[in-house]
């Protein structure tokens, strides 16, 4: 078991491919980290970059306190699943899995011994004859996952392991490889670009956007308190949208409704803002609401009924007609509202998120002094 240093990473390609800038990360022993961001961010980069698989350009990549830039990928404690299992197809399961002990001279007895108690973890034991060619694409996944454990490494790196699977497997899967994480207490990084994913599996998530790191928290905090737009309109089921907005004297515009912008420093007047989809509430009222921090007529331009809760994107009443180019969502539980209805929105002063309409990054949370 150890814990991972990445100190100041960059990578280039060629002369003009910048896959990575100035990345440090410290992965904790045990931990499981989760690489989260767009396609092209370079989650994958980094993470062949730990395996040994990609060298840095510059920087530095320590695995248990030692430097091993020079160590190569194979003499490196560490294993790696893929996206496309990369299992031998002509192996049976359990040779599969004595592969990589095989090739490091692991004496037979303890081959076996290994190969039956990861197996029995991982309960693939029924499978272990059999080829890869007869198994479901989730049983190929825990025999990838086996085969990465068997060896008991240090650190496990996984790239998007789950996108082959549909989305029940993918559900039940990920429940599994955290309950495996957390039972064989290996330090783990694993990729991917679904940030449900990253939520519900990681101890921390490190969201990255254009070779850097944007943000690094635990899942709540991630949700509850982004630091930038960009993290802001990403992360959660919905995420939050972003509405243009002006703040003039103490006071915050969106369409026809304002909020007063009450301990708030000194911000721009043309602004980005976020209601937290989850803290905001839709009441029917003939006369303006006045119940919030910030109360906004709206119209309910689309529902999507989810059983016990509904998303909605409401758009902001502007000079008497509904805004749908700055669309608000909104999650609320029990009935859905009738689309094309009106609505007062009411949100409490820390559902409030203002970020610079420029640079994205967060300018003031409602209620904060
Ligand atoms: P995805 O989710 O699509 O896999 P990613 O976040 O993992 O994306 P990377 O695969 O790390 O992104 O790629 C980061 C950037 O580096 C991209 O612009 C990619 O095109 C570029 N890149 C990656 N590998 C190479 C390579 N071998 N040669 C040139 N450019 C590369």
């Amino acid at each position: 078991m150890a814990g991972v240093e990445l100190i100041e990473i960059a990578k280039t390609f060629g002369a003009d491919v910048t896959a990575l800038r100035d990345v440090t990360l410290s992965v904790n022993d045990g931990e499981f980290v989760v690489l989260l961001g767009p396609s092209g961010c370079g989650k994958s980069t980094l993470l062949r970059i730990v395996a040994g698989l990609e060298k840095p350009t510059t920087g530095t990549v320590a695995i248990d306190g030692r430097a091993v830039n020079d160590v190569p990928g194979k003499r490196r404690d560490v294993a790696m699943v893929f996206q496309n299992y990369a299992l031998y197809p002509q192996m049976t399961v359990a040779e599969n899995m004595a592969f990589p002990l095989r090739i490091r001279k692991h004496p037979k007895e303890e081959v076996a011994r290994r190969i039956s108690e990861v197996a029995s973890l991982l309960e693939i034991d029924e499978l272990l004859a059999r080829k890869p060619g007869a198994l479901s694409g989730g049983q190929q996944q825990r025999v990838a996952m086996a085969r990465a454990l068997v060896r008991d490494p240090a650190v496990l790196l996984m790239d998007e392991p789950l996108s082959n699977l549909d989305a029940r497997l993918r559900d039940q899967t990920r429940k599994e490889i955290r309950r495996l994480q957390r039972a064989a207490g290996v330090t783990t990084i694993y990729v991917t670009h679904d940030q449900a994913e990253a939520l519900t599996m990681a101890d921390r998530v490190v969201v990255m956007r254009d070779g850097a790191i944007s943000q690094i928290a635990a899942p709540v905090d991630l949700y509850r308190y982004p630091t930038s737009a960009f993290v802001a309109s990403f992360v959660g089921s919905p995420p939050r949208s972003l509405m243009a907005a002006s703040t003039r004297r103490g006071t915050l515009a969106v369409g026809d409704a304002s909020m007063d912008l009450d301990g708030a420093p000194p911000l721009p007047e043309v602004v980005s803002v976020a209601i937290r989809p989850d803290a905001a509430r839709l009441v029917e009222t003939d006369v303006p609401s006045t119940a919030g921090a910030f109360n906004l007529e709206v119209e309910v331009d689309l529902a999507e009924p989810l059983g016990s809760e509904t998303l909605l994107e409401v758009a902001p009443i502007a000079g008497g007609a509904p805004d749908t180019a700055n669309l608000i969502r909104v999650r609320v539980s029990g009935e859905a509202p009738r689309v094309g209805g009106r609505l007062w929105l009411e949100a409490p002063a820390g559902a409030i998120e203002i970020f610079d309409a420029g640079d994205g990054r967060l300018l003031w949370r409602g209620g904060e002094r």
